[in-house]
Parts: structure tokens; sequence; C-alpha cells
């Protein structure tokens, strides 16, 4: 059973875009020409519907006006997640789509490896998706997204940050807010605190962070071993399911997403990712970058690395646009 109320629906369902931007087509809405007109997606009407209820909840005057829609669009909702994939496959619309999820590791002034970002290069990635209309969207809405196959923003993205890096906090955290971006940060326990080196997030950035409906935190393991395949059952069982509880007792939160360090997994470590409960994994490999939605599976999803942002940005494509009227084809 797949329960899904609207407080997850308002809690972390962030898009770029305003959540009221689409208020104005719920408003010119006629229930007359509502069931086939108006074609449904995720590109903010997930958005608009939480908008619309929390309007509803303080306004008295009409509220008829505005049920009727919700009421038509949830109906569209509830048939879409019906027919939802069977986790953890990826549902056969969203295989059309072209979703490139970027990896980002340090964001820090000076450069000391190749794939180290500095803060004003990051600002200039930021630009560019502005630029060229790009909408990052969370991690809740992709995953939606990939189980149903509802079409999501004109040209998405998925913005990740691996390692929890000191950098995310003082440099990328700021600029998420500025340009109003969701992302999702990996953490490796032992690393939160840890300045010997590269400095890290500690505790108490990582829940102000975590309570950011801009913020995603996903789990990474506790050690960040190099490879999770050549650990023991006991030693994986540890890396995957303390790294949960801990990130839980710490941040409050439910911890439903894990990335693999170094992107390294096989069966058995996917196998056991799945029985601790998360939902969906993220790997890497520099000779095999997809789009989500032509990942092996929700427990291998798959990222580019921000080198080639320019290239993925320039293919990113939200999918078919479903209407309620082709529900029926809303196939597994
Ligand atoms: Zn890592």
């Amino acid at each position: 059973m797949f329960f899904f109320t609207f407080s997850q629906l308002s809690s972390k369902l962030a898009i770029a875009q305003s959540p009221y931007s689409h208020f104005v087509a719920l408003k010119n809405f006629s229930q007359k020409d509502a069931h086939c007109r108006y074609e449904l997606s995720l590109s903010g009407h997930i958005a608009s519907v939480v908008g619309v209820l929390a309007l509803i909840s303080t306004w008295s005057k009409q509220p008829n006006l505005y049920l009727q829609p919700l009421i038509e669009t949830l109906g569209f909702y509830r048939i879409a997640f019906s027919k939802r994939s069977p986790w953890p496959h990826i549902h056969e619309q969203a295989k059309l789509a072209r979703v490139p999820i970027m990896m980002y590791h340090d964001i820090l002034p000076t450069k000391e490896v190749f794939f180290d970002v500095t803060p004003s290069e990051l600002e200039a990635h930021f630009q560019l998706m502005r630029a060229k209309d790009v909408t990052p969207i969370s991690l809740n809405l992709l995953m939606i997204h990939l189980q149903t196959g509802l079409r999501l923003p004109e040209k998405p993205i998925l913005l990740t940050f691996d390692d929890g890096y000191g950098g995310h906090y003082e440099y990328v955290y700021p600029l998420l807010k500025k340009y109003n971006y969701p992302a999702v940060f990996s953490i490796y326990t032992k690393g939160v605190g840890n300045n010997s080196g590269r400095t890290h997030v500690n505790w108490e950035q990582l829940r102000e962070m975590a309570a950011d409906s801009l913020v995603t935190i996903a789990s990474h393991s506790i050690s960040h071993p190099h490879d999770l395949t050549k650990l023991s059952d006991e030693q994986l069982l540890k890396e995957v399911k303390l790294s949960k509880r801990i990130l839980e007792a710490q941040l409050g939160l439910n911890i439903k997403y894990f990335t693999y360090p170094v992107g390294k997994y096989d069966d058995r470590v996917a196998r056991e990712v799945a029985t601790v409960g998360y939902q969906l994994a993220f790997t890497m490999s520099d000779q095999d970058e997809r789009f989500a939605g032509a990942s092996h599976s929700l427990l291998a999803v798959s990222r580019f690395g921000q080198s080639r942002l320019k290239n993925a940005i320039a293919q990113a494509w939200g999918g078919q646009q479903l209407t309620p009227c082709q529900k029926n084809n809303l196939t597994n």
C-alpha cells in the first residue's frame, strides 16, 4: 500500500518555481471541461494542489470554486499512483524522459582536485540553468515521476552534493536559498564535524539544512568505504542500516535515500539497501552516465559528473504530457 498524504506532499515536494505559479490556471478551470482539457503533470501541479489546499484552509467565501478542480486533480493522481511501476522498477513513461542528475563534491575557493568546484563556478552553473529555463526539482518529485511516469517540468534537473563538505553549508546552501533550488546532500556519518583534512558540516549545520524544504538528506554510509561490495555481510549491514538510524536520530527525519560510496554496488549491496528500507539509491560511473529514467532500477539511479552540466541540460526533457483522458494509457 502506498501512502500519499498531503503532509508528505507539502513537506518536500519542492520545485524551483513558485508553488503558486499555476494557481491562475486552476482558478480559470471550469467544471464542464475539467475532465479532458486540463493537462496534468508534475510541472508544479502538485505544488499547486498544495498551494490551493493551503488557501482553502484560510478562505471561506467561495471554497467550491477551488474544490472541484482539486478533486478532479487528486482523482487523476490516485489513478496514476494506482498504476505506478512495481518497485524498484522505473515506469515505462519515465524511461522516455531525460532527467539529468548532477553530482557535485566539494565546493571551495581554491581547487585541490579536478572535480572541486569554486563557489563562483557553482553560481555560474545556477545562472546557466536559470538562463536555459532549467527547473531543479526535489528528489521526492523525481521519485514520484520515476514510479508514475507523470510529466516533470519541461527541463528538469536534480542537483546532488556528496560527502557533507563544509563548503556545502558555507557556499551551496546559501546559493540554494538565493535561487530557490532544491538539492540532495549525501552524508557519511563519520565525516560529520570531522575537519581533519577537508572541512565537513557539523550536526548543527546539518539540522538547519535538513529542516529546509529545499534540502533532502541521503545516507552515504558510516565510514565511506571505497567499495561496499567487498565488505562482509555484518560490515555491510552496519554501513547501510546504522547510518540510516544515526541520521534519523540526529535529524529527526525519515531517511529514504542512499548513495553508494564511489557508486559501487552489486546485487547483494542493493538487496541490503532495499531490506533496510531505502526507496532509492544513487550510483555513479564515469563510463556509464545515464539520465534518471534510463537507470537500471530505483536501486541504481545514475548520475552525471558536474562537468557535463552544459551537455546534460541541453538534452533535459520532462517527458510526455498526460491528460485525464489518457489515464487509461497509464500502464505499468
Ligand atoms: Zn562519496
